[in-house]
C-alpha cells in the first residue's frame, strides 16, 4: 500500500544524548490580549494571558468520561502544540488545575501546518496501532463534542493512490468506471482505493487545535501562558516542582508535562536521555477557482519528475470551507500538498522557519499536473510554508513519566502522525498523571525509560 511520506517520515532517525539539569532560572512571560491570543504572536507588557475564540455547538458524544478529582492538582503543560493542546484539554476536564505554556503561538509549527490527515488501521501490525486506533475514534467523537465538521472541517474521506508521471502526455487514466475523481485530470495511472470512509478522515490540524484550546479555557479553566520555558525546577526528593520560564519567571505546579515536538532535542532534561531530531518538510495551500469541483479524496503520490528526476511521493488534501465562511455560503474550499522533506537543524523560533523555494516550486509544478484546476491561473496561493517532524531514535513516540524524575513527563517523536495521535496520546498522559496508570492505550512501548540503558553519559 502507497503510504508513502507517512510511512517515510516515520523511519527516520538521528542519534544524540546529553545531561540533564536540576533547577533553572531566568524569566520571561509575554502575554496577549483576549480574544486574539490563539492566534497572534505574543504582545509585550502584561504577565500571563488567556484566550476563548472560536464557539463550540453541540454536545452529542462526549469523548471518554473523566471523573473530577475532589482537590485540584495543579499542572504545567509546556508546548502549545497539538499534543501539548489534547493534553492540557484531557487533563482539565479529569479536574486539574491546568496551565498551558507556549513559547511563541498556538499551533504555529506542524501542528498548524500538517496536513491533518487521520486513519484508523495504516499503524496496524506496528507499535503505534493500539494508539493509532484509540485515536481515530477520540477525534470521531471530539468533533460530535465540539461540532468539528463546522469549526475545524473533520470530515470522513476517500483515499487513493495513484501513479504520476510528468513527461507523460496522456491525461488521466479516468473514464466513467474509472475511481479518479474528475478533477484528477492529468497524467494519472494505476489509481487504488486505500482507505473509506469508514477508515480515513481529516481535520483542519490548526483549527482542530486551537477550538479544543478554546474549549479548554472556557469550560475547564485551562489557563495559557506565553513565554518560553528554559527548565523544570525538581526539589530534593528529585519530584517535579516547578516550569521556570526565560526572564525567571517561575510557575509552581505539582506535575509537569513536556510537549515541546522537535525542540524537544533542544531540552536539556530531555536529550540526556533521548534524541528528537526534525525533519523538515513543506507545504502550499491552494484555492481553486472552482472549489466546487474538488471532492473529498486524498490522494498519495508516486511522482515521477520529467528527465528522470528523482521519485516523490507527495500527498495532496482537498479541505472543505469552515468556520464564518461556510455560515456565509462563501464556498472557498482549498487544497494542500505537502512533501520534500529532508533533515534540518530546527531553528529556536518557530515563526522563524519559512520554506525553500525550489521546493516550493516543485510542490507547485505537481499540483498543477495532477490537475488543471490546480494550476496558477485557476488557483490561487493561500500559503507556502514548511515545518518540523519531531522524530525519535526508533520511530516510536515517547509518552510517559521521565525516568528519574517523579511528576515529569514528556509527550514527543509523533513524526508523522501527531494530529492523528494527539488526542489519544493526550488522554492516556492525562490517565497517568492523575490515576498513575493509563487505561485508554498501554503507554509501556511508549516509555522514556526505554532509552535509559542507552544513556551515554550523565552531567551531575
Ligand atoms: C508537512 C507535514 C504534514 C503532516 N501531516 C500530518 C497528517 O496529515 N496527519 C498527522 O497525523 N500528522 C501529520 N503531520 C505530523 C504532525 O504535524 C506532528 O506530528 C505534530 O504536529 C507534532 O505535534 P507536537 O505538539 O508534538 O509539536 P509541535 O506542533 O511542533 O508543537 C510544539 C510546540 O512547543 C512549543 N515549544 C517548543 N519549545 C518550547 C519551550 N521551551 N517553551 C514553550 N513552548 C515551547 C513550540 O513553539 C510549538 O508550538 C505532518 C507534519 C508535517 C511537517
Amino acid at each position: 500500500m502507497s503510504r508513502t511520506f507517512h510511512q517515510l517520515t516515520s523511519t527516520r532517525v538521528n542519534s544524540r544524548r546529553l545531561r540533564y539539569l536540576k533547577m533553572a532560572i531566568t524569566l520571561h512571560s509575554k502575554s496577549l490580549p483576549f480574544p486574539n491570543s490563539l492566534f497572534l504572536r505574543p504582545l509585550s507588557s502584561s504577565r500571563k494571558i488567556y484566550v476563548a475564540t472560536a464557539t463550540i455547538h453541540c454536545f452529542v458524544s462526549p469523548s471518554p468520561a473523566m471523573d473530577p478529582q475532589p482537590s485540584k492538582k495543579h499542572v504545567a503543560v509546556c508546548g502549545g502544540g497539538v499534543i501539548g493542546v489534547c493534553t492540557a484539554y484531557f487533563l482539565a476536564k479529569k479536574g486539574a488545575a491546568v496551565t498551558l505554556i507556549e513559547k511563541s503561538s498556538i499551533a504555529c509549527a506542524a501542528s498548524g501546518k500538517a496536513g491533518g490527515f487521520l486513519a484508523l488501521d495504516w499503524c496496524d501490525g506496528g507499535p503505534l496501532s493500539s494508539l493509532a486506533r484509540a485515536s481515530f475514534y477520540l477525534h470521531r467523537s471530539l468533533s460530535e463534542e465540539l461540532n468539528g465538521p463546522e469549526n475545524y472541517g473533520y470530515r470522513p474521506l476517500t483515499t487513493l493512490s495513484l501513479t504520476v508521471t510528468e513527461s507523460s502526455s496522456s491525461k488521466s487514466s479516468g473514464n466513467s468506471n474509472s475511481i479518479l475523481p474528475s478533477w484528477v485530470d492529468g497524467p494519472a495511472k494505476s489509481p487504488r482505493t486505500i482507505g473509506s470512509t469508514e477508515t480515513t478522515a481529516q481535520v483542519h490540524p490548526q483549527l482542530f487545535t486551537k477550538t479544543l484550546l478554546s474549549k479548554a479555557v472556557n469550560d475547564y479553566n485551562v489557563e495559557v501562558v506565553i513565554g518560553k520555558v528554559e527548565s523544570v525546577g525538581v526539589d530534593e526528593g528529585g519530584r517535579a516542582e516547578s516550569v521556570v520560564l526565560e526572564g525567571g519567571r517561575v510557575i509552581a505546579s505539582e506535575a509537569v508535562v513536556l510537549s515541546l515536538g522537535p525542540w524537544s532535542g533542544k531540552f536539556e532534561m530531555l536529550s540526556s536521555i533521548f534524541n528528537v531530531s526534525g525533519l523538515k518538510a513543506h507545504s502550499i495551500v491552494l484555492e481553486p477557482k472552482e472549489a466546487d469541483a474538488i471532492t473529498p479524496h486524498a490522494l498519495f503520490l508516486s511522482y515521477h519528475p520529467a528527465q528522470g528526476g528523482k521519485p516523490m511521493d507527495p500527498e495532496v488534501y482537498p479541505r472543505p470551507t469552515v468556520g464564518l465562511l461556510l455560515s456565509l455560503h462563501l464556498g472557498h474550499g482549498e487544497v494542500y500538498l505537502c512533501g520534500m522533506s529532508s533533515e534540518q537543524e530546527v531553528p529556536d523560533d518557530p515563526e522563524t522557519i519559512s520554506g525553500d523555494p525550489e521546493s516550493i516550486k516543485v510542490l507547485k509544478r505537481v499540483a498543477r499536473t495532477v490537475s488543471s484546476h490546480l494550476g496558477e491561473a485557476e488557483a490561487r496561493v493561500k500559503a507556502e510554508q514548511a515545518c518540523f517532524l519531531p522524530c525519535t531514535e526508533d520511530s516510536v513516540p515517547i509518552i510517559g513519566e521521565i525516568p528519574g524524575i517523579k511528576g515529569c513527563y514528556v509527550g514527543t517523536g509523533h513524526s508523522c502522525w501527531g494530529i492523528l495521535n494527539g488526542p489519544a496520546t493526550g488522554a492516556a498522559l492525562a490517565e497517568l498523571v492523575m490515576d498513575g496508570h493509563s487505561s485508554i492505550v498501554d503507554l509501556t512501548r511508549f516509555s522514556p525509560a526505554r532509552f535509559v540503558g542507552h544513556r551515554k553519559r550523565v552531567l551531575t
